[in-house]
C-alpha cells in the first residue's frame, strides 16, 4: 500500500463517519423535537406535557452540543494527522529535549517517548474541559440536574489527572518496554499485562479510587435494606457491601451499580436514588442488575474486551512494521521510538475504524438489559421495576421519543417504550405465577 492510500482510506472513513454521526444527530433532534407537542400513549397518565417537553429539550440540547464536540474533535484528528501536527510536535518536543537534557538523544529513550504520547493526551484533554464544562454548568445547570459547584468541577479534574498518571505512566512505561525489549511476540506479552491491569483496576476501583470522589456509606438498617437482603437471599447472593453514595453531591440523575470483584465487590445506591423509589422499587432496580449477575454479562464483556484486545494488538504489531501506516498518518518517528509512535496514531486512529461495530455493541448490550429485566421481573413484581423506569425517566428527563435510528445504533438500554411493553407482556404472563411463588398478590403485577 502506497502512503497517499493509506492517508486517503482514512480520511474517507473519517469523514463518512462524520457526515453519518451528524446526520443521525439532526435526526435524534428532528424526531424528538417532532414529537415534543404529545406525550405518548402509553404514558399519557404517568408523565405530563410540562416533563415530556423538558426531556425533549434536554436531549436536543445534549445532541446539540455533541455535535459540536464531534466537529471539534474531527477537525483535532485531521490536524494531528494529515495536518501534520503530530509531527510538529515531536520536532517541538526534541528541540526542547535537546536544550534541557543535551546529553540524551531524543528518540530512543522511554522518558522522551512517554513525554510526548503525554503532550498529545494533555492538549487532547484541554479541547475537552470546554465541552465538559458547557454540559455540566450551563445544560444540566438550566435543567436543574447540576448540584456541582466549579470547585468541586476543578478538584475532580485534579484528582482525575493524579490518577492516570500514578497508574497510567509506570503502566505506559512497562508496555512500551515490552514492545522494544520481548520480541516480535511483545504483543502477546502486552495482552497478558493489559489483561492483569484491567482486572487490577476493577479490584481497587471500589476501594481505592471511587472513595476520591464520593463518600460511600453502609446501607443503614431500614425498610430498604431489609427488601433489599430478602431479595439478594432469594436470589442467592450474600449482602455484604451494600453502600449508598452522595452522588447528589455532582447530579440530581439516580442510579445504582454493581462494582468490583470477589472480595471487594459490591452493591451500590446513589443517595438520589433512594430518595425517589420506594422500596419494592428499588428492590426492582436491583433484581435487573442481579439479572446482569445471574446472565453473566459483566464476564462476557469481559471475554470479549479480551479477544478483541488480543487482535487489536495483532494489528499493531503488524501495522508497527509498515511504513505507510507512519506516513500515511503523518508521523515518521525518530529513530528508535518507533514503538510509542506506532501505539499512539494507533490509539487515535482505532476509533474511526471501529465505528461500524457501534450498533452491534449497542445491540448486545440491549440484550442483556432485556435479559436482566427479564430476570428482575421473575424474582420481582415486573410493574414495580415498570414504576421504577418511569420514576428514572422522569428525573432523568430521558426522552420518550428516541429516533429508531439513532437509537439503534447509540443506545446501550433499549427506549423506554419497548422496555415497558415488554416488562406489562412479562408481568401478564407471569404475573400471576410469581405473585404465587413470592407469597404476594397476583393483582400488584397488573394493576396496569
Ligand atoms: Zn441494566
Amino acid at each position: 500500500m502506497t502512503n497517499l492510500d493509506f492517508s486517503l482510506i482514512f480520511l474517507l472513513l473519517l469523514a463518512t463517519q462524520f457526515s453519518i454521526k451528524l446526520y443521525l444527530a439532526q435526526r435524534q433532534i428532528r424526531h424528538v423535537l417532532r414529537h415534543r407537542h404529545q406525550v405518548p400513549l402509553p404514558f399519557r397518565e404517568r408523565i405530563s406535557l410540562e416533563n415530556h417537553q423538558r426531556a425533549a429539550d434536554y436531549t436536543a440540547a445534549k445532541v446539540s452540543l455533541g455535535m459540536v464536540d464531534l466537529l471539534v474533535q474531527s477537525i483535532w484528528l485531521v490536524m494531528l494527522t494529515a495536518g501534520g501536527l503530530l509531527s510538529s510536535l515531536q520536532s517541538l518536543l526534541a528541540s526542547a529535549w535537546l536544550l534541557l537534557f543535551p546529553d540524551d538523544l531524543p528518540g530512543p529513550g522511554l522518558d522522551f517517548q512517554i513525554s510526548l504520547i503525554m503532550l498529545v493526551i494533555l492538549l487532547g484533554s484541554i479541547i475537552d474541559i470546554p465541552f465538559s464544562l458547557w454540559r455540566q454548568f450551563v445544560i444540566d445547570q438550566r435543567f436543574g440536574f447540576n448540584r456541582m459547584t466549579l470547585g468541586l468541577w476543578f478538584s475532580d479534574q485534579i484528582k482525575g489527572l493524579a490518577i492516570s498518571v500514578i497508574l497510567g505512566i509506570p503502566f505506559l512505561v512497562l508496555v512500551l518496554w515490552m514492545m522494544q525489549q520481548t520480541g516480535q511476540h511483545w504483543w502477546l506479552w502486552v495482552w497478558a499485562t493489559w489483561m492483569i491491569f484491567q482486572l487490577a483496576v476493577m479490584v481497587i476501583w471500589p476501594t481505592w479510587i471511587a472513595p476520591l470522589f464520593n463518600r460511600f456509606e453502609p446501607l443503614q438498617e431500614g425498610e430498604v435494606r431489609t427488601a433489599v437482603e430478602s431479595l439478594l437471599n432469594r436470589c442467592g447472593f450474600s449482602s455484604q457491601g451494600l453502600f449508598v453514595m452522595d452522588g447528589s453531591k455532582r447530579s440530581a440523575h439516580g442510579n445504582a451499580y454493581f462494582t468490583g470483584m470477589g472480595q471487594s465487590k459490591r452493591i451500590v445506591f446513589f443517595d438520589t436514588l433512594l430518595a425517589q423509589l420506594s422500596s419494592r422499587e428499588i428492590e426492582a432496580v436491583l433484581a435487573h442488575e442481579l439479572g446482569h449477575f445471574k446472565h453473566r454479562h459483566i464476564l462476557k464483556r469481559i471475554v470479549l474486551s479480551a479477544v478483541f484486545s488480543f487482535f487489536a494488538l495483532a494489528l499493531l504489531a503488524w501495522v508497527m512494521n509498515q511504513a505507510w501506516f507512519y506516513r500515511g498518518l503523518g508521523l515518521i518517528p525518530l529513530p528508535g521510538s518507533q514503538a510509542s509512535a506506532a501505539l499512539l496514531l494507533f490509539s487515535l486512529v482505532i476509533p474511526v475504524f471501529l465505528f461500524p461495530i457501534q450498533p452491534l455493541m449497542s445491540w448486545w448490550s440491549r440484550k442483556h438489559e432485556f435479559e436482566a429485566d427479564a430476570y428482575a421481573a421473575s424474582q420481582t413484581q415486573a410493574a414495580d421495576l415498570e414504576s421504577a423506569l418511569i420514576k428514572l425517566i422522569k428525573d432523568n428527563a430521558a426522552t420518550l421519543t428516541p429516533d429508531p435510528i439513532h437509537s439503534a445504533i447509540y443506545d446501550s438500554h433499549p427506549p423506554a417504550s419497548i422496555r415497558i411493553a415488554r416488562l406489562q407482556a412479562l408481568s401478564e404472563r407471569l404475573g400471576s405465577a410469581v405473585g404465587l411463588a413470592n407469597g404476594k398478590t397476583p393483582q400488584a403485577a397488573s394493576t396496569r
